[in-house]
């Protein structure tokens, strides 16, 4: 039976010795003083066959706007990581068999109980990510609702039977789960990264382990907290922070009991999956980076625009796979398209994301902040006008401000996926020249075109190569939606009807009658 939310303050953080760190504890008396966390009790520890396990080291966990530590969690040694594969392999002859009707319910409660602590974990990612507490609210309500969708997918698993074409047998096709699955998720979205994973598999009837990135775990773990008191039985999920990540992935991928890998991140870390995926031929879906172009046409409502590139740049920061990243404008509306964007962003309140009417938080450390600057900066160099921003503030925070550039359209900038705050931003004479352009990327995730002629925008959006096109929307990320991308942002699907497949083998049965 799951237990219910815990409501005591929270247990004193301990280091890897087990001593409590005092300093720590100041940090998070001193959150709970400002009313935030009062129903948290964060979970630090590997989770292993339905157990809280202290780990052989620790990670240290930052707020990238304050550069305080929040938590220390514990970090998985080989025999842990090990271990994680075992409990995932024992629970899955029973969890693959276990109604879809419980699953689906099992799922449910997990929906229930997240949307009830949805504004704790929101403080919670705008803490540890440092994104606003707007964008973190609204990432925990877009998590939840992958619980939601595969608890309802999880009873709608179909299957065909049919007379075949020669008439000599029945065709009978049914989807059976794949079995042990590793989940490897990024910082940018922590919570909804690992429920459009977990979501599907469980409902499939695969068993899975969960690898969070090292900046954001602490969300994983209250979502895998949300799991363990929802119900799920021991083993079918697991949680391992490794203390090496490239070696003991590859190990885990090379042991002959997992049999899947969903990977969420950058494509030059997915390149690797690929390669260390071969030995053992795993099923593999890869959610990889994206290099959005945005097209505004001569015939596109300007006002509309605007709004629809600030929410296409601007959600999370800028730091999406799905933000805007390079903008495309008809020459005849590129001046006021670019003054009146430029203003907006130029409106935008930086601040550490849990201050009230923060509209733009922290990146997810000054590594992550150093790297955008340099972008900048060689985008600059290379002849790009500066209309706004590029100038990194003073301060502990890693903090970069909105920055609008004016491009010509071979600026390196271009082909690169900035994932900050930044807008470069290209003119273009034709229809087909800003298609050319767009195309002209090794990604291919999403694409938007603002057009006020709905002919037009899809013929663009057919020409464009992309896994998904939003026409006349800055956001169209549904979990009840097929997301992925084509080239190098990856290979698969999730959400919509196609993401349970990707935890799902085909089996076809021939029946002679
Ligand atoms: P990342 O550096 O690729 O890391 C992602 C995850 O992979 C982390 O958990 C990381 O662990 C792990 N990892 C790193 N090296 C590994 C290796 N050799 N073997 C196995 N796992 C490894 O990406 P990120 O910086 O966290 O996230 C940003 C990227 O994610 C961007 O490119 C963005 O476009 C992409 N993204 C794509 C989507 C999509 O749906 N297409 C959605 C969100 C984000 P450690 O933290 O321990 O290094």
């Amino acid at each position: 039976m799951g237990r219910s939310p815990v409501q005591s303050r929270p247990e004193a953080p301990r280091n890897k010795h087990g001593c409590v760190n005092s300093d720590l504890i100041t940090t998070i008396e001193t959150l709970m003083d400002k009313g935030f966390l009062v129903n948290m009790q964060l979970k630090t520890d590997l989770y292993i066959n339905g157990q809280w396990v202290k780990g052989a080291g620790s990670l240290a966990v930052m707020n990238p706007s304050t550069g305080k530590l929040i938590a220390e969690i514990s970090t998985a040694d080989q025999a842990q990581c090990d271990d994680s594969v075992t409990a995932a392999h024992n629970a899955f002859s029973t969890w693959s068999k276990t109604p879809s009707r419980v699953r689906s319910e099992l799922l449910r409660k997990a929906f229930e109980i997240m949307t009830a602590e949805s504004d704790d974990i929101a403080k919670l990612i705008s803490m540890e990510n440092g994104k606003t507490i707007t964008d973190a609210k609204g990432e925990v309500i877009y998590a939840a609702e992958f619980f939601r969708w595969f608890a309802e997918e999880a009873v709608r698993t179909p299957g065909d039977f049919r007379q075949a074409p020669s008439g000599d047998k029945r065709i009978l096709v049914t989807h059976q789960p794949i079995g042990v699955s590793l989940l490897i998720t990024p910082w940018n979205f922590p919570a909804a990264m690992a429920t459009r994973k977990i979501g599907p598999a469980l409902a499939a009837g695969c068993t899975v382990i969960l690898k969070a990135a090292s900046e954001t775990p602490l969300t994983a773990l209250w979502i895998i907290d949300i799991l363990h008191r929802a119900g799920v039985p021991a083993g079918v999920v697991n949680f391992v922070m490794p203390e090496k990540t490239g070696a003991m992935i590859s190990r885990m991928m090379h042991d002959p009991r997992v049999r899947n890998v969903s990977f969420t991140g950058s494509t030059e870390v997915g390149r690797i999956l690929i390669k260390e995926s071969a030995d053992l031929v795993l099923r593999t879906s890869l959610e990889l980076g994206g290099n959005a172009p945005f097209l505004v046409l001569d015939d596109a409502d300007i006002d509309e625009a605007v709004k629809g590139a600030m929410i296409a740049k601007m959600r999370n920061g800028g730091a999406a796979c799905t933000a805007a990243n390079r903008f495309y404008v008809a020459k005849p509306v590129a001046s006021e398209f670019t003054e009146k964007f430029t203003k907006a962003m130029e409106d935008l309140k930086m601040a550490d994301g849990l201050e009230s009417g923060a509209q733009l938080g922290a990146s997810v450390s000054r590594k992550e902040r150093d790297k955008i600057a340099e972008l900048v900066d060689s985008a600059v160099a290379a002849g790009a006008w500066l209309n706004l921003g590029g100038v990194i503030p003073r301060g502990e925070g890693a903090f970069y401000p909105a920055t609008v550039l004016t491009v010509k359209e071979d600026n390196p900038i271009l082909q690169y996926e900035v994932f900050g705050p930044v807008a470069p931003i290209v003119t273009f004479e034709s229809d087909e020249e800003a298609i050319a352009l767009s195309n002209a990327s090794e990604y291919g995730l999403i694409a938007y075109v603002y057009s006020s002629d709905l002919k037009r925008a899809i013929r663009t959006a057919e020409a464009l190569e992309a896994g998904m096109v939003s026409i006349n929307r800055g956001v169209i990320s549904d979990p009840a939606a097929p997301f992925g991308g084509v080239k190098q942002s990856g290979l698969g699907r999730e959400g919509g009807f196609s993401g349970i497949h990707e935890f799902l083998e085909t089996k076809y049965i021939g029946v002679e009658i």
